[in-house]
């Protein structure tokens, strides 16, 4: 048969079975195993050639059970409303895995970026903000950046927003620059919130994580700043490949990140870069021998057709949805040990969370304050799911969703909705 790969489809099996894990009751399982509310719409743009475009968008709010939705909003081709229901879902399970008072949400708009001019951008941040403004706010739901959803167009939206409901209102939507209200530590928070877990994995396992081999997957903001974090906040590490949308790059003895970084933004990609031994695809980066592997690009590059060829010691998965399921058992059986994804990479909507509530109350942490209170929480996060692995005897993923879908499944259930 052939594999599944319609995200929602996946997020829906995953959840299914942590729910017959936890024996949850058949209208438990229904209202959690779909949104509860989704808005699809038209964002028409004009462009300018003069035309006018019309784009579709959407909006997700999975479940708020236990606090307002909350989630990015993506911009990419292939964005369908089932991609944005399955990461609604994962935000969900997110929130509640990392304990903070958020539910879950997603959005996103159907388009090519590298398509569009920054004019055009502007038009369609703004559009997408006025024609979903009515459904939102910090009590009921709050965007976030996703793929290809820079601060830039983060801050059209919340100016969008501002004119909209006639006030300053900074708490709606975080990811947005400092000087507009952004939280210190937001920029590399998901990539951080994953360095923590990869830290506290390596103990386990007894890798020194100065010494280890590791790979990127993606070199937009998660994957960069894995790169340079890893040798950062955990002391070293040899970095022996990265790669982005165009192919990937490989050198065995390590190459320097920052270097990297520079030579993405001012060239555009990485493959070119000149310190490399040699190009890679990412097919071939995902199966190298490393201690830490970090896919940061998109969902499925992980299938039951090169599962069995993973070779890494530690899957630290900071994009959303790398791995299917059924690859999920082989790498299980493999003693691949997988930081699944919204563990991995739940950083990112925790300082989101932290922005929101210094919004809130208008004043502002310092960087060492928020880089802490992200630590503890993460650390915390990764020891609950583990302990959940071994207890249980289930893999990471498995282990994380029932963490988090019963403290939802709580929620309900104290709400009286089942
Ligand atoms: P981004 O747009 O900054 O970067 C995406 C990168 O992936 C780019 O370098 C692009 O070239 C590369 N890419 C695209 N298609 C690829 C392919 N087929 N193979 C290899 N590389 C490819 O996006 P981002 O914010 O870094 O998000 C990456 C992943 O992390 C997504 O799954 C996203 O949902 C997840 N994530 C991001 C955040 C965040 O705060 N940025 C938070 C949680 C999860």
């Amino acid at each position: 048969m052939a594999e599944e790969l319609n995200p929602f489809k996946i997020a829906q099996a995953q959840f299914d079975e942590a729910a017959e894990k936890l024996g949850l009751e058949p209208a438990m399982r229904e209202i959690l195993r779909w949104p509860r509310r989704e808005y699809k719409f038209t964002i028409p743009v004009k462009m300018d050639d003069g035309s006018t475009k019309v784009f579709h968008g959407y909006r997700v709010q999975y479940n708020d059970a236990r606090g307002p939705n909350k989630g990015g909003i993506r911009w990419h081709p292939d964005e369908t409303m089932d991609t944005v229901r399955a990461l609604a879902a994962w935000m969900t399970w997110k929130c509640s895995v990392v304990d903070i008072p958020l539910g879950g949400g997603k959005g996103g708009v159907t388009c090519n970026p590298k398509e569009l001019s920054n004019g055009e951008k502007e038009r369609l941040a703004r559009g997408w903000m006025r024609v979903a403004a009515r459904e939102l706010g910090e009590h009921r739901d709050s965007p976030a950046p996703d793929v290809y959803t820079t601060p830039q167009i983060i801050a059209w939206m919340i100016d969008e927003y501002e004119v909209i409901v006639g006030r300053n209102h900074p708490a709606v939507i975080t990811g947005k620059p400092i000087e507009l209200g952004g939280s210190q530590g937001r920029g590399d928070a998901t990539a951080r919130g994953g360095i923590f877990t990869v830290r506290e994995a390596c103990k386990k396992f007894n890798i020194d994580p100065a010494k280890a081999t590791y790979a990127v997957q993606g070199f937009g903001n998660a994957g960069q700043f894995a790169a340079t974090l890893h040798k950062e906040v955990l002391g070293g590490g040899i970095l022996v490949a990265v790669s982005d949308s165009r192919g990937g790059i490989y050198c065995e003895k390590g190459m320097d990140p920052q270097d990297i970084v520079k030579w993405k933004l001012e060239n555009r990609t990485v493959i070119t870069y000149p310190k490399a031994d040699k190009k890679i695809s990412n097919e071939e980066l995902l199966e190298l021998p490393v201690d830490v592997l970090y896919p940061a690009a998109l969902e499925n590059v992980i299938t039951q057709k090169n599962a069995a060829n993973i070779k890494c010691k530690i899957s630290c998965e900071l994009a959303n949805g790398p791995t299917t399921p059924e690859a999920d058992l082989i790498l299980h059986k493999n003693g691949v040990h997988v930081i699944p994804d919204f563990l991995a990479n739940a950083g990112g909507v925790t300082v989101s969370y932290f922005e929101q509530v210094q919004g809130t109350y208008n004043y502002y942490w310092t960087l060492e304050d928020v880089r802490k209170q992200l630590d503890e929480k993460m650390t915390s996060a990764y020891h609950a799911v583990y302990d959940m692995h071994k207890e249980k005897n289930v893999h990471m993923r498995v282990a994380a969703y029932l963490v988090a879908v019963k403290r939802v499944a709580d929620a309900v259930k104290l709400r009286g909705w089942v």
